[in-house]
């Protein structure tokens, strides 16, 4: 990547530090400029290896299966809860944020019984609370957790959760959409099914949901489903039994995402895309401090994938200024949408480097200086956590 000019990806696109869809390579893009028919023996040769490698990357290929469905990532976590959670079950959501009132939600519509624990945005799950709740609630079937909750950045003990919820002899559910790809998890980990996309750290396009699936766990759940188009079980048994999809498939996705898998062993699997995103993270943390800048978060509760920056005091400071003359040197940012703090929110993911979160720097930098901001500093700053 060292000839990519600053702020523009491969392809002369602006770059995207958002929670996704994220700048993908020009080859990851130059993968879909063919047509293929659904049973087309190349496309269905290319998913199998997708949805292989996609087990492999998650360190369970022989016990869990990848089953994939159309759309977004929000599509997969729907058909993990509606496929997983029986109609007569009830999901405790361990909740710290926006992904987690979307499952609520997701639950809620579909008439599961839920139940949430409640933490604040800027505050990981705390597994002890977890432990009495379920000591507390023996009607809870299912747990569910975000790995990392992309509302805020923070980091959750997805790992502690999971010993939780397998002593009390309950399942766990995982949205691990935005770790997948760069963060483990440890072997350890027993978990029924964990849900991620295309378009996140895998580095590819958007458009294919996919959801990890133990296989005993996934045998059980025939006939949960409450649509057709999101159930896992009719799914997988498509697969099992013709090798393709049900419904058109997201080819041109699919065929991205095959190379894009391709990058990914190439930088070392998730051990190299994880260095590369926590060295971006780390470096543009520092710059923003040496700014002024002051994270929501502190470094310890710190995912590498998205930064959450409290809004600066100064009243020269306008956001949607800064975003446009960011977004004219060629770096997109993200607004927050914390309930705890004013905030907006800047990526360490997609085929982005330090090289380029030093530019992202410099340009927010001189975009400071051109709106008469000394500081990034925000109103109060809170005693250290
Ligand atoms: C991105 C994301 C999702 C899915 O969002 P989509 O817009 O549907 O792709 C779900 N959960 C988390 C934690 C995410 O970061």
């Amino acid at each position: 990547m060292a000839n990519v000019p600053q702020g523009l990806s491969q392809t002369g696109d602006k770059l995207l530090l958002t929670p996704g869809p994220l700048t993908t390579s020009k080859a990851v893009k130059e993968a879909m400029l063919h047509d293929w028919g659904s049973r087309d023996a190349v496309f269905l040769e290319a998913n199998k290896g997708v949805l292989r490698r996609i087990a492999e990357i998650a360190e369970r290929a022989d016990s869990h299966v990848t089953v994939p469905v159309q759309g977004s990532g929000t599509f997969a976590v729907e058909a993990m809860i509606t496929s997983f959670v029986p109609k007569t079950g009830k999901m405790l959501i361990c909740n710290n944020g926006a992904y987690c009132v979307r499952a609520k939600r997701i639950a809620e519509i579909a008439g599961r019984a839920v139940a949430t624990i409640d933490f604040p945005e800027d505050k990981p799950i705390d597994p002890a609370v977890l432990d009495a709740a379920l000591a507390k609630d023996k009607s809870i079937t299912h747990v569910f957790a975000v790995q990392c909750e992309t509302t805020s950045g923070v980091l959750n003990p997805i790992d502690a959760l999971a010993d939780v919820t397998a002593k009390h002899g309950r399942r766990l559910l995982i949205d691990a959409m935005s770790a997948f790809g760069a963060l483990t998890l440890s072997k350890a980990c027993r978990y029924d099914a964990l849900a991620a996309s295309s378009n996140k750290n895998l580095e590819g396009v958007p458009g294919l949901g996919f959801v990890v699936c133990d296989k005993a766990a996934l045998a059980e759940t025939k006939g949960n489903a409450t649509t057709l188009v999101l159930d896992l079980h009719d799914q997988w048994q498509g697969f099992e039994r013709t090798g393709q999809w049900r419904f058109t498939p997201p080819i041109h996705t699919i065929m991205s995402l095959a190379k894009a898998l391709d990058e990914h062993a190439a930088e070392g699997g998730v051990a190299g895309r994880g260095k590369r995103y926590a060295n971006n993270c780390r470096v543009l943390v520092e710059g923003l401090r040496k700014m002024g800048f002051v994270t929501l978060l502190p470094d310890a509760l710190q995912a590498p994938i998205i930064v959450t920056v409290r809004m600066p005091a100064d009243n020269k400071f306008v956001f949607q200024s800064f975003y446009d003359r960011l977004k004219d040197q060629g770096y997109v940012i993200y607004p927050g949408k914390l309930t705890v703090a004013d905030s907006f929110r800047i990526g360490c993911i997609g085929r982005i480097d330090e090289s380029q979160i030093k530019g992202v720097l410099a340009a927010i930098a001189a975009t400071l200086a051109e709106m008469g901001v000394a500081t990034g500093a925000p109103a109060q700053m809170q005693a250290a956590e």
